[in-house]
């Protein structure tokens, strides 16, 4: 596949996400239909969904998670830097190490 295609098809995604995301609260079921979509895309012409876009999906009931609202995103307590993210409908939590540092006040 042309990489031009890739991209468009990854800001595509990036879009439907975007906003399922923002119709969560006030639409669950638009939402919910976005999301599948997106994920029908990245199935179809099989392409890697970006972490960015994985992060709103449960990796255990696959189902359409938003952070804050349907799932929880803690920071990890250990000295590994990482952050946990909680499934809000079937309580599986994942955690993301986070490699790079943050600059944090720059
Ligand atoms: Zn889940």
């Amino acid at each position: 596949m042309k990489p031009v295609i890739k991209d468009l098809l990854i800001e595509r995604m990036q879009i439907l996400i975007k906003n399922a995301v923002s119709y969560a609260r006030s639409n669950p079921e638009l939402a919910e239909r976005q999301a599948a979509l997106s994920k029908r895309l990245c199935t179809k012409y099989r392409i890697r969904m970006p972490y960015e876009l994985r992060m709103h999906f449960c990796k255990k009931c696959k189902k359409f998670i938003v952070p804050g609202f349907t799932a929880r995103v803690r920071i990890g307590r250990s000295n590994l830097k990482s952050i946990r993210i909680t499934c809000g409908f079937c309580n599986h939590t994942y955690r993301k190490i986070i490699k790079k540092q943050i600059p944090i006040g720059q």
